[in-house]
């Protein structure tokens, strides 16, 4: 019997992920985090995606995240930067969020006996964020292995995917209209195809696009 968590956000591509575990592990259930990211709609969105998908949620209290640094993404008094900067990541960036993610998902997998982490990271479209790069995971995997003396697999199955490709592996996955109305990727916190004009809206949208003409 396999088994494997989905760090899961509710987002476009934790939620790509979560169908692509379904079909690729016996039992799967996911692990959400509350870092204190301004849009709990986020949480309310993931939430009801596995309820609905029939999986079991945890969501985990990482606020404290907040109190050691700051970003436009739990910071108010921050706004989204709408445009990526040349010198430097966008104030968007949570330093070190995938690596506690992947982390506390380690160990709560591991009371389990869940051998299999899955993380919706991916550089093809690469946003600046350094905890988002292959070898940053399979440096991750090897430290969690020695460190819990456990043989734990992260599987990253939209590492070098565009978001063109992940709204096709969505929809090879039957979650097409799922993934468009149901998840919440915009910074500005608005369900399903979200503000329009933030980063993460713009990625979302010209992926789609792209996708839709390709398909037609
Ligand atoms: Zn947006």
């Amino acid at each position: 019997m396999s088994k494997a968590l989905v760090v899961f956000s509710g987002g476009q591509d934790s939620t790509t992920c979560l169908f692509w575990a379904l079909k690729n592990f016996d039992e799967v259930e996911t692990l959400c985090f509350d870092y204190g990211q301004r849009h709990r709609i986020e949480l309310d969105a993931a939430r009801s995606i596995a309820e609905k998908a029939g999986m079991q949620f945890t969501l985990l209290n990482l606020d404290l995240l907040k109190q050691i640094t700051h970003n436009s993404l739990t910071d108010q008094a921050m706004d989204v930067e709408e445009n990526k900067p040349d010198n430097r990541p966008p104030n968007t960036l949570v330093e070190g969020r995938n690596m506690l993610f992947l982390t506390f998902a380690a160990i709560f997998a591991k009371g389990k006996d869940i051998p299999n982490l899955v993380t919706g990271v991916g550089q093809a479209d690469f946003s600046g964020y350094p905890d988002c790069r292959d070898e940053f995971v399979r440096s991750l995997n090897q430290t969690l292995n020695l460190s819990m003396d456990y043989n734990f697999t992260i599987h990253t199955p939209l590492m070098w995917k565009s978001k063109q490709e992940i709204w096709a592996l969505s929809d090879e996955l039957g979650v097409f209209d799922l993934v468009r109305t149901q998840t919440v990727t915009c910074y500005n916190g608005i369900k399903g195809a979200g503000c329009g004009h933030c980063p993460a809206c713009q990625l979302r949208k010209n992926g789609l696009k792209s996708y839709l003409k390709q398909k037609a």
